[in-house]
């Protein structure tokens, strides 16, 4: 059933007049009339200032897509997608499936290298240390964590004092010859290293700290 605007027009001056009862009234007399007096949603939303949108908006003069995308990546433009095949991103590691079978592609190459697959220690070290980087010549596969920690630790020092051998002080933080450093393993794989100065200073602050919190929780004068 349709009602003719004169019924319409009253219903909406006897609201505005007599307040919402009216508008409860005039429903219960017309049971089939459409609440023409509550405009529909797509009247009162604006579209979408995105060009080209025709959505309605939800928040910030834009659509729920468009709104979407801006809390996420701060602007409105579409996300740039890989081609297809290019596989996806894991923590900075690119992967392919390939029948079937997920794999880092620094790992499938290490592999077709190799000839087989790589034991269960092996890790695939990036040269350039660009995770991205998976050409052959930039791949060294190492046969566990302590001799793959060892290579960034060389790396490191080569790129900090030209010279690969070098030791950074864990204390002074400044490479030195380790002739001229204390190396402990303290059941590490790869060693501390550290000026015996720098030790000896970091010890003795340590213990004078040790001695100043004694104090303070017993309340004892130093
Ligand atoms: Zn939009
Ligand atoms: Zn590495
Ligand atoms: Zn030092």
């Amino acid at each position: 059933m349709t009602i003719s605007m004169t019924t319409y027009l009253l219903a909406r001056r006897l609201r505005d007049n007599l307040g919402q009862n009216t508008q409860t009234m005039f429903l219960s007399c017309y049971p089939q009339a459409v609440d023409y007096t509550r405009p529909h949603l797509s009247t009162i939303m604006a579209n979408c200032s995105v060009d080209g949108c025709s959505s309605k908006v939800v928040g910030r003069g834009l659509c729920d897509t468009h709104y979407r995308r801006f809390m996420r990546h701060g602007t409105t433009a579409a996300p740039k997608r890989a081609p297809p095949g290019a596989g996806y991103i894991f923590r900075g590691y690119r992967i392919h499936e390939i029948n079937g079978i997920r794999k880092f592609d620094h790992v499938r190459n290490a592999e077709t290298a190799l000839g087989r697959e790589l034991p269960p220690a092996a890790i695939v070290h990036h040269v350039n240390e660009n995770k991205l980087d998976n050409a052959n010549t930039n791949l060294v596969i190492c046969p566990d964590q302590a001799y793959h920690k060892l290579l960034h630790i060389r790396t490191d020092a080569l790129n900090a004092c030209g010279n690969a051998n070098w030791r950074r002080c864990k204390y002074c933080k400044q490479y030195d010859d380790p002739v001229n450093l204390l190396l402990w393993k303290n059941g590490r794989r790869v060693p501390h290293a550290a000026h015996a100065a720098c030790s000896k200073q970091a010890s003795t602050s340590f213990r004078h700290g040790a001695k100043k919190r004694r104090s303070e929780s017993t309340g004892a004068l130093l």
